[in-house]
């Protein structure tokens, strides 16, 4: 699903360059559910960023779903993304004069399909995430564990192939984040591929595969064995 040879991103800002990911390389198979952790400023959004064609690179190569991607137009970008991605963030960005049917609606309405139509998807996908009686709920009178799993409806809409969250439970208290948990677990049960970027242990132990970067290279990797991760050896085939 996500094949990254030797990935390379800088931000050129006033100062120096800031070399931030420093030849990445990683497979990604379709169903897999990773996490990626790692101190703060280490590169996780960046990375994940680049994987939802957010964020352009400056070298190596990114294969998604069998496509290059790489020099697309802003327009070839939004259709792979739309097709491909569901994204979640840490501080939900719903919109806030819109109530939470129309929040989950609003990427069907940029594919243009009609208001009837949208809605009905709308409350199917808020009915699945337990909160079909919050439909014209504004995002004000919803809980934080309510809203991100507003947020999580209005990803899954588009039927994305790939969910990629950066800290999605950042902002949430332990209860909270089981219940964010959960239900990401269960979608990627369904067959989504599922990245999370996080800072809690108990998040990233939930997930099949942790992903640790330290100073934008990935450290080392842990996989999930009879229910616990297992360290398994530093990554040695990257250049900085
Ligand atoms: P993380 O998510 O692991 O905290 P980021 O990927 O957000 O790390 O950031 C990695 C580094 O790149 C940090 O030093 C951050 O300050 C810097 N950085 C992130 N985004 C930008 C940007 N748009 N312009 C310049 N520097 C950035
Ligand atoms: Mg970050």
């Amino acid at each position: 699903m996500i094949h990254i040879r030797q990935l390379h991103k800088s931000y050129h800002t006033e100062a120096l360059p800031l070399h931030v990911l420093k030849g990445i390389s990683l497979d990604i198979e379709a169903g897999e559910y990773v996490a990626v952790t790692g101190a703060s400023g280490s590169g996780k959004s960046t990375l994940l960023n680049i994987l939802g064609i957010l964020d352009t690179y400056d070298a190596g190569d990114y294969h998604l779903n069998g496509t290059l991607i790489k020099n697309l137009s802003e327009r070839q970008a939004a259709g792979y993304r739309n097709e491909m991605i569901g994204f979640v963030f840490q501080s939900f960005n719903l919109i806030n004069f819109k109530n939470a049917l129309e929040n989950v609606a609003l990427p069907l309405y940029y594919k243009k399909v009609s208001r009837k139509k949208r809605n009905i998807i709308a409350m199917e996908h808020l009915d699945k995430m337990g909160l079909k009686d919050w439909a014209h709920h504004m995002p004000n009178e919803l809980s934080g564990g309510q809203k991100q799993r507003v947020a999580i409806a209005r990803a899954m809409i588009s039927n994305p192939k790939v969910i990629l969250a950066d800290e999605p439970t950042g902002a949430l208290d332990s209860k909270t984040t089981e219940e964010v948990m959960e239900v990401l677990t269960s979608l990627n049960r369904e067959g989504i591929t599922t990245i999370i970027v996080t800072h809690e242990k108990s998040v990233s132990d939930a997930t099949n595969r942790i992903i640790h970067l330290k100073d934008g290279m990935i450290e080392y990797e842990t996989r999930k064995n009879n229910g616990v991760h297992d360290t398994i050896q530093p990554v040695h085939n990257q250049s900085v």
